[in-house]
């Protein structure tokens, strides 16, 4: 992070420029004394809204005359995507960032920042990217982890996994998000979820406030209260999309428990003929549904993990 580095126990504020992209705004946290480096990102999902404002006011909080080692938030970025309130795409190009890394310095616009975006994993000794339920959904707390970690990083991402009040850790196997391909490029790295359904509440933001703090802990940059209630582990998880065009009627929730063979949800035609039963594959928890009605082509429609 030396092109961040000023001043011990100093917070700079920053842009970032790249060639005919909107500047990131950057803030970074230079702590009093030498220690381990936290990159920490959010809105790369403009609808997803307790990342942000959790972001927004840490930032505040935070006290870098207090911390051993560093912290560079990317507080919002997809800022108009926020403004905006679009599921998921960068108004731009229609595209997901989080579906495009490594991206490509001549590719579209959302193509060109994952590029640029992946340079900053250089010196930073872990990452945690902050999401939640899009819009259109539900979701329990929880973080998604690299299945197959890049070589001795497992140790480290079970160490922070340990320190976390998620509720759940989930198993995965994306590669082409801004945590995932971070993995692929050897720094360790979650993806933390929390909220959704284009809402935000007191009690969410502090909760990821609290995981933010959590994890500089565990990275010895900031000591926190110690949890102790870890993440229950789901190796093995479920991810049902639409086979059409239809509505949706969820008969789940979130965070509920759920029995092998239980009918999950069903969609219909306008017309009212049955498109698809989802039934539950195994014993498990919900982890999100989507609670909207209107459902096209392969929406996400539910998620469900065995504990
Ligand atoms: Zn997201």
């Amino acid at each position: 992070m030396k092109y961040f580095e000023k001043n011990k126990g100093s917070i700079t504020t920053t842009s970032l420029k790249y060639p005919e992209l909107d500047p990131v705004d950057a803030v970074f946290f230079q702590g009093q004394e030498d220690g381990k480096t936290l990159l920490v990102s959010t809105g790369v999902h403009g609808g997803e809204y307790v990342g942000p404002q959790a972001v927004r006011e840490i930032i505040q909080e935070l006290d870098p005359k207090k911390m051993k080692g560093n912290v560079l938030f990317l507080p919002l970025i997809n800022r108009y995507g926020f403004y905006h309130g679009l599921k998921r795409i960068f108004p731009h190009d229609k595209k997901n960032l989080n579906n495009a890394f490594p991206g490509h310095e001549d590719g579209s616009y959302t193509e060109r920042l994952a590029h640029n975006l992946a340079d900053l994993y250089q010196g930073a000794d872990f990452f945690i990217d902050l999401h939640g339920g899009d819009i259109n959904e539900s979701m329990t707390p929880l973080c998604f982890y690299p299945k197959n970690p890049s070589q001795g990083n497992e140790e480290i991402i079970a160490h922070v996994i340990g320190y976390l009040t998620t509720g759940y850790a989930v198993a995965s196997q994306a590669k082409d998000g801004f945590y995932s391909y971070a993995n692929l490029c050897g720094l360790p790295s979650l993806l933390l979820e929390r909220g959704g359904g284009g809402r935000w509440s007191r009690e969410e933001v502090d909760g990821v406030k609290k995981n933010i703090r959590e994890v500089m802990d565990a990275l010895e940059i900031l000591p926190y209260e110690k949890t102790i209630h870890p993440p229950t582990r789901i190796q093995e998880a479920v991810y049902e999309v639409s086979p059409a065009h239809g509505f949706w009627y969820a008969y789940v929730r979130p965070g509920e428990f759920i029995r092998e063979g239980q009918t999950l949800g069903r969609v219909e035609t306008m017309g009212g003929h049955l498109v698809k039963n989802f039934k539950a594959k195994f014993d498990g928890v919900c982890l999100y549904h989507t609670h909207a009605l209107g459902v096209h082509t392969d929406d996400a429609l539910i998620a469900y993990g065995r504990p």
